[in-house]
């Protein structure tokens, strides 16, 4: 296939603007699909992504294309848009030359579609911009047009206008792709220089590498080499992704495909790798910044017995999503377990759906913290810390705080989009979580961008939820109210014993909350018909000796429905 008939595009928008299905209608327009009434989000193909309807992984397709008498070869990268998952579309961009950037119609430009256009504009694609769903009533082009032309300086007369769902105009998307994005620069009697932009884990052929090839051939049963692993492998098959996987003999320079190669697991196919020919080493290409997770949580088995079921899944499931981190763990009221960090908290929720229902693993997971760095006074170093900084990700690991001069918290740089009726209450809401502001600036005449350095705690949890509902009533130090309402919750949940339980929440050694569980006088006598005064005496005495014995211990049988009742993230 001629390089200059090669086009690489991705697809990035904001949630639900209407990426996937795009490129349901691109597939179709295509004869990659048949064309059916059925034919949902094609490229999302696992089933959480079906449930929550949304996109998790980046997917590729390979489609043909007719256009003035010649035939284009245009490789579709398909990519998530919630935040969490930017690190997947940086992946995808370093792929292509394009991207389709598709904004709502009514909704306009928002959060994510920003920031992804700047991911694109950082890697110096073209970017065309795509007004999708103009076949609703409240669709005001127009609108969004003058948006664009505002924060991303592109002329409006550049934006194509469609509806994804009905198919209109679809047609010239495609034609704007040919004509707008550059063929790859790419020369194919160079030696084989290709990126590994993302890998799956297959359990019968192993890793399954996603590749774009930047210089050369690759056939199967050439000899590669990983550059970053130094490790040599045969290629046992290479194809395109049609969407399925489709075997050919060989992919060249400037195309996008797959390739197996006898790799046991991801770690050994490095997103952002370059694979080249074995005895003929090439300049690797540039690499990713690897992603760092920010959102640490528990994850025990619901029960001790299913540990070792629970590990083998998580160690499956990483083997596909290699941004997800492992630390062991253990909780004394939890048992064995792990640490878990995630990019952001729908990476989290999301993973823990795919291992109930991929693996049928059933778990706890606790509240997600994000990690936290404590500076120690140097006088104060002690051995088991060597460093004069130390990141904690447990809350469990902080160090005493008499050795500590400072801590750091994370913070992110966000953007909020909004009506400007709502500006001063956001502006509250912000503030409440000790957020920075950075800017603020008019995307019309009634749509604010406000841009907030936030720290990430404060957001990481139920941030969205607030914005969206800008209820009242923001604590600003939420300690107080996160450990009375623990408290209480243990309180409602733990069984009367036969002593009277103290429950505190405290900071150190500081308690800032506590509530009482009374004690029950158990009735043993209930049993005791008659005068058999011995046997009664017999029977208090064993009470107030189980009584002295429990307290000595002050051991409670905690049943674990408290722990998961009280634990649980909701
Ligand atoms: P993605 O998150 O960007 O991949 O968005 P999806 O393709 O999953 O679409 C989100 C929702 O918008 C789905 O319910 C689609 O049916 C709907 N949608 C997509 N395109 C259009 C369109 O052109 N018109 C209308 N009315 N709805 C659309
Ligand atoms: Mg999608």
């Amino acid at each position: 296939f001629p390089v200059e008939n090669i086009r690489n595009f991705s697809i990035i928008a904001h949630v639900d603007h209407g990426k996937s299905t795009l490129a349901d209608r691109l597939l179709e327009l295509t004869g990659t699909i048949d064309k059916t009434k059925n034919n949902k989000q094609v490229l999302d193909k696992l089933q959480v992504e079906r449930e929550r309807g949304i996109t998790v992984k980046a997917q590729t397709a390979s489609l043909f294309h007719n256009y003035e008498g010649k035939q284009y070869l245009l490789n579709l990268i398909d990519t998530p848009g919630h935040v969490d998952f930017s690190y997947e579309v940086s992946r995808s961009l370093a792929a292509c030359q394009g991207v389709l950037l598709v904004v709502d119609a009514n909704e306009g430009i928002q959060a994510q579609t920003v920031a992804n256009f700047f991911l694109a504009f950082e890697a110096q694609l073209s970017v065309i911009p795509v007004i999708n769903k103009i076949d609703l009533k409240n669709a005001d082009p127009e609108r969004v047009e003058n948006q664009i032309e505002k924060v991303f300086d592109i002329p409006s007369d550049e934006c194509i206008k469609i509806s994804a769902k009905l198919g209109t105009n679809v047609e010239s998307v495609l034609q704007a792709v040919i004509e707008r994005i550059p063929p790859p620069k790419v020369h194919r009697k160079n030696p084989l220089r290709a990126l590994v932009f993302d890998s799956t884990f297959d359990h019968y052929r192993g890793v399954v590498a996603n590749v774009a090839l930047f210089d050369g051939v690759v056939s199967k049963g050439d000899k590669i080499v990983s550059a970053h692993t130094q490790k040599t492998y045969e290629v046992n098959e290479v194809g395109v992704l049609n969407p399925n996987e489709q075997p050919t003999h060989k992919l060249y320079a400037g195309q996008v495909g797959y390739l197996i190669a006898g790799m046991k697991d991801v770690t050994e196919a490095q997103i952002g790798d370059t694979l080249h020919l074995h005895k003929q080493p090439v300049e690797p290409l540039p690499g990713f910044k690897s992603a760092k997770p920010m959102v640490f949580a528990g994850i025990y088995p619901v029960d001790q017995s299913e540990y070792n079921n629970l590990k083998s899944a998580i160690e499956k499931l990483t083997l596909n999503d290699s941004s997800v981190t492992i630390h062991r763990d253990s909780s004394l009221a939890l048992g064995a377990g792990w640490r878990l960090g995630f990019l952001g908290l729908l990476h989290m929720e999301v993973f823990n759906q795919r291992l109930e229902q991929e693996y049928n693993a059933s778990v706890i997971l606790t509240t997600p913290t994000v990690p936290y760095k404590a500076v120690l006074s140097s006088s104060k170093l002690i051995k088991e810390y060597r460093e004069k900084e130390i990141t904690i990700i447990n809350p469990a690991q902080f160090p005493d705080k008499s050795k500590v001069t400072e801590y750091l918290e994370p913070v992110v740089l966000g953007t909020i989009i909004t009506p400007d009726e709502y500006t001063g209450k956001i502006m509250m809401l912000c503030q409440a979580r000790r957020a920075v502001q950075k800017n603020m600036m008019f995307i019309d005449q009634n749509r604010v961008m406000l841009k907030y350095l936030f720290p990430l705690n404060e957001i990481v949890v139920d941030f969205y939820d607030s914005l969206k509902s800008l209820s009242s009533g923001y604590a600003r130090d939420k300690a107080h109210s996160i450990g009375k309402a623990m408290c209480e919750r243990l309180k409602d949940c733990l069984p009367r014993q036969l002593f009277e339980i103290a429950i505190q929440a405290s900071i150190g050694s500081k308690i800032i909350a506590r509530e009482t569980v009374k004690a029950y006088r158990k009735n043993v006598l209930a049993k005791c018909y008659g005068g058999d005064i011995t046997r009664k005496m017999k029977l208090l005495k064993r009470q107030a000796e189980g009584k002295k014995k429990l307290r000595k211990i002050g051991n409670i049988e905690v049943p674990k429905d408290t722990f998961i009742k009280v634990l649980k993230t909701q």
